[in-house]
C-alpha cells in the first residue's frame, strides 16, 4: 500500500500530465498521446481521487469539461451548459452504469443507442426557424462563436422545414467524413479526423472552412419537443436537420450488449469515424430524475471500443502517386494479424506524419486498426532500436514517371507536376470519364488502364481521337463494345460547362464549386483567364481554391491539353444554378419521365440540394419515377417524404 504522500504526488503528476495533453489536444489540435492512453491515465486519476477524497480539487480535469475557449472569437454563454460524457472501455463498467440506472428508475425505461461520432461538439441556435448562431463547446459554460464556419456546412439547412417562433437550440457533432479526411491529409498535417474538424472550427476565414467541407449530425435538442429521445430525433429530422442514426432501442442489458457488439463489427462501414457508442436513457422525463455530475449527464454513458493493436516491424516505405500528383507514403510491414485479418500495409498520410512519429526503416512499430479501414502506424517502440535503423528518404523523383518532384510552401505534400505522368493520367482519366464529370459510359478503370498500357492514350485529349480499330486491338474488346465506347465518347462532347470544369480535376474544385464557377464565367475562356481577385469573389471559392485554379492554368501543358480537348468538338450547354433546394437531401429511384437519373442528380445539385445513394434516416426526399425499387418501401418505413418530378421542380421554383 502506497503512503499518502506517494498518492498525492501521483495525483499531482496525473493532473499535470492530463493538463498538458488537454492543451495539445484541445488548443493545438495536435495530440501527444493516443486517446486510449489518455483515457487510462484519466481513469487512474479518477480512481485515486474517489478513494482519497481529501485530495479533491475543483481544478482537477475530472471535475470540468477540459476543452477551452480560444482567442479570436466572440464568446457566448451556453444555455443550458454543455457537458461531456462519462466513458468506459469495458463491459463491467457498462453493467455498473445499467445497475445504477435500474436502481434509480426500476422499470419503464429503455436506452437509445447511437454511434459516438469522433468529431467536435457544436451547439446551434435557430431563431424563428432560421439558422442564427453556432458555438463550440468551449469550457461548457461559454463557447466560441463558430457561426460563419458552421454556415458553410452544406447538409445543415439555413431554414428549418417548419415554422417555429423563437429559439430552438440543437447540439451535435461536427466531423469530416473518412473520404474527405483522406483528401485533406494531402494538404494539411492533421494527425486525425477529429482534430482536423476541431481545428477547422477555429479558422478565422469561413471560406477556408467552406473548402474543407465539414459535416454535422445533430443528437440533441435542449428543450423537449417529444417524450422520448428517439421520437425527438425523428422530429428533428422532420425539421430538415441531419440527425445521428439510432442503432437500437435496448430494453434490457442483454439488448444493450448485443447492440454494442453488433456495432463493433459494422461501424467501419460508416462514412465517418466513430470511437464507440453512446447509451442514453430514452425517456426524457426520467432523465430529470437522474441528473448530472459537474462534467457529464448521469443518464448517458459512452462505451468506447479499445483499439485493436499489434506490434510489427517496418520493412520499407513505398510511395504512391495520386490523381493530383500528390505522393503518399505507405508503410510496408512484416505481416501481422489484427482482429482476424493479416495486415501488411499501413497508411502514413504524409511526410510530416513520418517526422511526427520519428519513424525509421526497420523500426518496431505499433499499428492500430480503429476508425479507418486501413490501419495506421501510431507509435515507434524506440526501446527496440538496435542502431541499424535507417532514415526514410523523401523521394526526389516520381515513382511513376521519374520526373523531379516539387513541394509548395503552403502544403505538406510532395507532388509530381508532370502532366504526362502515366499514373496521374490514368487516375485523371478515370476522374474525367466518371459519372459526376464527363460521364462517359463504359469507360471504367479497367479499359482506361488497358488503353494507357497499349500506348493508345497518352493524355486525356487522346480519347477523342480513338477509332474503333484502335479499340479492337485491346484484349476482350469486341466490335459491339468498341462501337458503344466510341459512341459514348461522342455523346460526352455535349456537356455542361460545370461538368467540364469539374472533370479537369483541379485541386479543391468539387462539383458544387464547378457549378458556381460555370455560373460566374459562362464560357471556358473567361474561366481560364480569371484572376485571383475575381476568383475569390465566387461563392465556395476560397484562397486555396483560387490559387489552385491559377496554378493549374499557369502550366502551359495544362492549357494546351484543355484546348486540345475543347477543339475535339466539345459543345457546352448552359446550366443555371440556385439555392432553392439548399439543405435538402434526396435519393432517386425508378424511371423518371423528363430526366435521366444523371440529369435529375445534376438538377438537384445545381439547385443546392444533395443526392444520396441509399435511403436512410437522414434522407429528406425520395424522388420516385416509374417502377421504383426497394428504396420506396424503405422510405415509407422511415417516413421519408416521397415526391415526383413535378413536385421536385416546384420545390426548386422552376415549374
Ligand atoms: P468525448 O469526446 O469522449 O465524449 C463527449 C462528446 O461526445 C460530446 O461532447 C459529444 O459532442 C460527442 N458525441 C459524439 N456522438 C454523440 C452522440 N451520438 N450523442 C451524444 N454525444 C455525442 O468527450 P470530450 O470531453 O469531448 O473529450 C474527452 C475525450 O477526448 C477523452 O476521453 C479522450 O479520449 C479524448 N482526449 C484525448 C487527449 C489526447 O491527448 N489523446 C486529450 C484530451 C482528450
Amino acid at each position: 500500500m502506497k503512503d499518502k504522500n506517494e498518492i498525492k504526488n501521483r495525483i499531482d503528476e496525473l493532473r499535470r500530465l492530463i493538463a498538458k495533453y488537454d492543451y495539445n489536444y484541445y488548443v493545438l489540435d495536435s495530440p501527444l498521446v493516443e486517446d486510449y492512453e489518455y483515457d487510462n491515465l484519466y481513469k487512474e486519476l479518477k480512481i485515486l481521487e474517489d478513494v482519497n477524497p481529501e485530495f479533491d480539487s475543483q481544478d482537477s480535469p475530472t471535475k470540468r469539461v477540459s476543452e477551452q475557449n480560444i482567442g479570436g472569437f466572440e464568446k457566448f454563454t451556453h444555455s443550458p451548459r454543455m457537458y461531456s460524457l462519462d466513458n468506459t472501455y469495458n463491459d463491467n463498467e457498462l453493467e455498473s452504469f445499467h445497475k445504477r440506472i435500474t436502481n434509480e428508475l426500476h422499470t419503464g425505461f429503455s436506452y437509445s443507442i447511437e454511434p459516438k461520432i469522433d468529431g467536435a461538439a457544436i451547439s446551434i441556435i435557430y431563431r424563428d426557424s432560421l439558422f442564427f448562431r453556432a458555438l463550440t463547446r468551449g469550457d461548457g459554460e461559454t463557447g466560441d462563436n463558430a457561426t460563419e464556419n458552421i454556415r458553410t456546412i452544406r447538409d445543415l439547412p439555413l431554414m428549418l422545414k417548419k415554422k417555429i417562433t423563437g429559439d430552438i437550440t440543437v447540439r451535435g457533432e461536427v466531423f469530416f467524413t473518412k473520404k474527405r479526411f483522406e483528401k485533406l491529409s494531402e494538404t494539411y498535417p492533421f494527425s486525425n479526423a477529429r482534430n482536423a474538424a476541431s481545428g477547422t472550427l477555429k479558422l478565422l476565414n469561413p471560406k477556408e472552412a467552406s473548402v474543407r467541407r465539414l459535416s454535422v449530425l445533430i443528437h440533441t435538442v435542449v428543450t423537449p419537443i417529444a417524450e422520448t429521445h428517439i421520437e425527438t430525433l425523428a422530429a428533428l429530422e422532420e425539421l430538415g436537420l441531419p440527425v445521428v442514426k439510432v442503432l437500437a432501442e435496448a430494453k434490457n442489458f442483454s439488448e444493450l450488449i448485443k447492440a454494442k457488439d453488433d456495432f463493433e463489427k459494422s461501424r467501419f462501414s460508416l462514412p465517418y469515424e466513430t470511437d464507440g457508442i453512446v447509451v442514453k436513457v430514452n425517456q426524457l422525463e426520467k432523465r430529470e430524475q437522474i441528473g448530472f455530475t459537474n462534467k457529464s449527464p448521469k443518464w448517458a454513458f459512452a462505451f468506447k471500443y479499445a483499439p485493436k493493436r499489434a506490434v510489427t516491424k517496418l520493412e520499407s516505405v513505398s510511395f504512391q502517386v495520386g490523381r493530383t500528383g500528390v505522393i503518399t507514403p505507405v508503410a510496408n510491414l512484416y505481416p501481422v494479424e489484427i482482429s482476424g485479418t493479416i495486415v501488411k500495409r499501413a497508411t502514413l498520410h504524409n511526410f510530416e506524419e513520418i517526422d511526427r512519429l520519428g519513424l525509421k526503416i526497420s523500426d518496431t512499430v505499433e499499428i492500430e486498426k480503429s476508425g479507418e479501414i486501413i490501419p495506421k502506424v501510431i507509435k515507434v517502440l524506440r526501446e527496440n532500436r538496435t542502431g541499424t535503423e535507417e532514415d526514410i528518404k523523401r523521394p526526389v523523383h516520381c515513382p511513376s514517371c521519374n520526373e523531379m518532384l516539387v513541394k509548395y510552401e503552403d502544403e505538406v505534400a510532395i507532388r509530381c507536376i508532370n502532366k504526362n505522368c502515366p499514373e496521374q493520367i490514368e487516375l485523371s482519366l478515370i476522374h474525367f470519364a466518371s459519372k459526376g464529370a464527363m460521364n462517359i459510359e463504359n469507360m471504367g478503370p479497367s479499359i482506361i488502364s488497358r488503353l494507357i498500357e497499349k500506348g493508345l492514350v497518352k493524355s486525356i485529349s487522346d480519347i477523342f481521337n480513338l477509332k474503333k480499330d484502335d479499340l479492337l486491338t485491346i484484349d476482350r474488346i469486341k466490335s459491339k463494345s468498341a462501337e458503344n465506347l466510341i459512341n459514348a465518347i461522342k455523346i460526352s462532347k455535349r456537356q455542361s460547362l460545370s461538368r467540364f470544369i469539374y472533370s479537369l480535376g483541379i485541386r479543391n474544385i468539387g462539383e458544387y464549386a464547378s457549378m458556381q464557377l460555370a455560373e460566374k464565367y459562362h464560357n471556358i475562356d473567361n474561366f481560364m483567364n480569371a484572376e485571383y481577385d475575381d476568383l475569390i469573389t465566387v461563392k465556395n471559392i476560397g484562397d486555396e481554391s483560387a490559387k489552385a485554379i491559377i496554378l493549374f492554368f499557369s502550366n502551359e501543358s495544362n492549357v494546351h491539353e484543355v484546348r486540345k480537348i475543347i477543339n475535339s468538338g466539345l459543345v457546352f450547354n448552359s446550366n443555371k444554378i440556385s439555392n432553392s433546394l439548399s439543405g435538402a437531401s434526396f435519393v432517386i429511384t425508378g424511371t423518371l419521365k423528363g430526366f435521366t437519373r444523371d440529369e435529375a442528380r445534376e438538377f438537384i445539385i445545381s439547385n443546392g440540394g444533395t443526392v444520396q445513394n441509399e435511403v436512410s434516416k437522414n434522407t429528406m426526399y425520395l424522388l420516385v419515377g416509374e417502377k421504383p425499387g426497394s428504396k420506396k418501401a424503405k422510405a415509407e418505413k422511415l417516413s421519408v417524404k416521397i415526391i415526383n418530378e413535378d413536385e421536385l421542380k416546384e420545390m426548386a421554383g422552376t415549374k
